[in-house]
């Protein structure tokens, strides 16, 4: 649907913005990419609303909706906001993406290897960076995002006036927001980080209201990736991640750290999931970096009169390194090795063994390994609803 047709609208007295102000504002409807699944807070909330007849338990719905929708606003805000001496990124996984990708109809309820792609690009969505993996070697977990982002971050070009980092993600427990991501950033910025950045600020958004730049870049990255129907081999995948940025793939590009082990020196975060602002500072003495502290609030207008925090357990400093994890090859499951082996047939044969580009497929589907342990679930939140806060 075309909102906005400046042929016809040229022939009218009234500016591009005028509509824009009218649709945005008075509509609700961006001329930017908006999210494309609704809130469900929004939607329940508006229903439990209308339907309500008792006046006071209707005005309180209405005020919890409010300040909902004021503090999803809040976390755009500080988005927008583009404060001196900062760089502001965002981080996200997309979707994942099927191994071998086929249009045959099998495909639809067969199970397929995951390749994982991580994204971490400045919030103009400009230059991202995909990292990048598949499900043999590693997991979707804290210990590869937050290696990824370390890398990311150790691999930057800081200017020299950049004194502040700030990261925006969405609020998924089980990959971004907890506190091995929290300890692996702390240690980066006591020990690997530039002497002019002494600042790292994280945010998080209201659920439901999540829509980041690296969606954004995921939106064309699946628009190029929708006129492909075959797509056999990684490079496959990884040849389009390149037309739109640069790919790291893991065990060539970058390691997996063990951040997990972090845990030993720190403390976690007490209600990380109810967070919605972090910031950490180095701590200076005499022009030293003599540690790090941390400070968290649940809201984004709030600026934490909390005490600052180091974390630290008991007798324990911050580590100067942080040890590569060993790769362990992650066992595929016999039924998705019979499904694929199944998919790989119907496209290219009996024969599709002795193909060269699908050696890759032999090696993790024609081996018995044992069989991978019962998925474990972080306990993640995101299915909860984020509502029921009375301060913005
Ligand atoms: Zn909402």
């Amino acid at each position: 649907m075309e909102l906005y047709n400046s042929s016809v609208a040229s022939n009218l007295q009234v500016k591009k913005t005028m509509f824009y102000k009218i649709f945005y504002e008075e509509f609700n409807v961006g001329f930017s990419a908006p999210s494309s699944d609704a809130c469900n807070v929004c939607v329940l909330w508006g229903n439990r609303i209308k339907n309500e007849r008792n006046s006071e338990k209707k005005q309180k719905l209405m005020v919890e909706l409010r300040v909902h929708k004021i503090r999803a606003k809040a976390f755009y805000t500080h988005m927008k906001g583009n404060p001196p001496n900062s760089i502001s990124l965002c981080f996200d996984l997309q979707q994942v993406q099927a191994l071998p990708k086929t249009p045959i109809q099998d495909a639809f309820y067969s199970r397929q290897i995951s390749l994982y792609n991580f994204c971490v690009v400045p919030l103009n969505s400009k230059d991202p960076w995909f990292y990048t993996w598949d499900e043999t070697i590693a997991k979707r977990e804290p210990t590869e995002i937050g290696s990824a982002v370390y890398d990311y971050l150790s691999s930057m070009n800081i200017d020299n006036n950049v004194d502040t980092i700030r990261l925006f993600c969405d609020g998924c427990g089980g990959q971004n927001k907890n506190n091995h991501i929290i300890h692996s950033l702390m240690q980066w910025l006591y020990s690997k980080s530039p002497a002019q950045v002494k600042e790292i600020h994280i945010f998080f958004p209201v659920r439901g209201h999540s829509f980041l730049p690296a969606d954004r870049v995921f939106g064309r990255l699946e628009k190029e990736l929708r006129k492909i129907p075959v797509i056999t081999t990684k490079d496959g995948y990884h040849d389009i991640f390149k037309n739109h940025g640069n790919v790291r793939l893991l065990g060539n590009d970058w390691q997996l750290l063990e951040i997990k082990d972090l845990k030993e020196n720190f403390k976690n975060v007490e209600g990380l999931q109810k967070i919605k602002r972090v910031w950490i500072k180095k701590t200076v003495k005499r022009q030293m970096t003599i540690g790090c502290e941390i400070k968290a609030s649940q809201y984004y207008r709030f600026d934490g009169n909390d005490p600052w925090q180091t974390l630290l357990k008991r007798g324990k400093r911050i580590p100067l390194t942080i040890d590569v994890a060993e790769s362990i090859p992650q066992p595929v499951s016999e039924k998705k090795k019979k499904d694929v082996i199944n998919l790989l047939e119907k496209q290219f044969g009996e024969e599709w063994t002795a193909l060269p580009e699908l050696q890759w497929y032999t090696t993790i589907l024609l081996h018995v390994t044992e069989e991978p342990a019962e998925e474990h679930e972080y306990d993640c939140v995101c299915n909860e609803e984020d509502v029921g806060e009375v301060r913005v």
